[in-house]
């Protein structure tokens, strides 16, 4: 609960909080009964500082609101974990890819099939690309940076899988699992400098590898929910690509042109073909 949510809470009851010159707000308790403010509130440590100067507990003034004592943390951003199962060709699981979001910043976890946290003993380069095992004679597929991005596709019937993250560029063996399975593959790079450089190095070695025919769709962003598309400036391109009756056919629209349509300063990225 954030500091505003709880002096609308105090406000509710009647409780009548005023902010104090010094910041700090003053409020009358709801656990005693208190006719002169005695009831003490600040932000500070993640959390919301409540204090009564009649003696009232913390517990006791958070039960007399109808909250617990956890609500007055702040900074409880609420942690997100999902996990990412990362199964071979045949769909045998081979690693376990969590993903840890908090405050807005993500970190990975990787663990044995059984659960035991990789220490420095789990290959990532040599993992299946995640997704894999969904491949099925697929006429094209999308590699993309991120177990995220890749459920985002299938999400809208795209086959995607993914590498995981820009620093680990997967080994040959994974590469060429992808190319044996699919005739056309689309390397959709972050667009972030990272991404871009770490698609451009799978483009080239997917090209001494044997691919036969695939291209580069940088400079689009592609956004956490595939469908939120409809309102993004990429709409055009994304909905042009997944809607196509033949991907084959498919040609990413150049940057400057998508600029002129969208009328927003094209990317210095450009939307390479490689190769045909
Ligand atoms: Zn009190």
């Amino acid at each position: 609960m954030q500091l505003h949510e709880f002096i609308a809470l105090l406000e509710a009851k009647g409780l009548k909080p005023r902010q104090q010159p010094n910041g700090q707000w003053l409020a009358h308790c709801p656990s005693h009964d208190d006719q002169n403010p005695s009831l003490s509130l600040t932000e500070g440590e993640g959390r919301i500082l409540v204090k009564c100067f009649a003696g009232c507990s913390v517990d006791a003034i958070c039960a007399a609101l109808g909250i617990t004592t956890k609500d007055l943390r702040t900074n409880q951003d609420l942690e997100r974990r999902i996990t990412y199962e990362v199964r071979d060709l045949n769909g045998t699981l081979v690693a376990i890819h969590e993903r840890v979001e908090r405050a807005g910043r993500k970190t990975f976890i990787w663990r044995h099939p059984d659960g035991r946290k990789a220490q420095g003993d789990l290959k990532v380069a040599d993992l299946p690309l995640y997704g894999i095992h969904k491949l099925n004679d697929a006429q094209f597929v999308v590699i993309v940076e991120g177990e995220k991005c890749a459920e985002a596709l299938w999400s809208v019937g795209v086959p995607a899988v993914a590498t995981y993250g820009a620093t680990c560029d997967p080994a040959d063996e994974p590469l060429k699992q992808v190319i044996e399975r699919a005739q056309t593959v689309f390397l959709w790079a972050d667009n972030d400098d990272a991404g871009r450089k770490h698609m451009a190095r799978l483009g080239k070695r997917l090209l001494e590898l044997g691919a036969r025919k695939f291209c580069g769709l940088n400079g689009m962003t592609l956004p956490r929910r595939a469908m939120r598309l409809t309102q993004s400036r990429q709409a055009l391109t994304f909905r042009r690509f997944w809607t196509t009756p033949n991907p084959l056919k498919f040609r990413p629209m150049k940057p400057r042109r998508m600029a002129q349509r969208h009328q927003h300063k094209a990317s210095k990225a450009n939307a390479v073909r490689f190769a045909n």
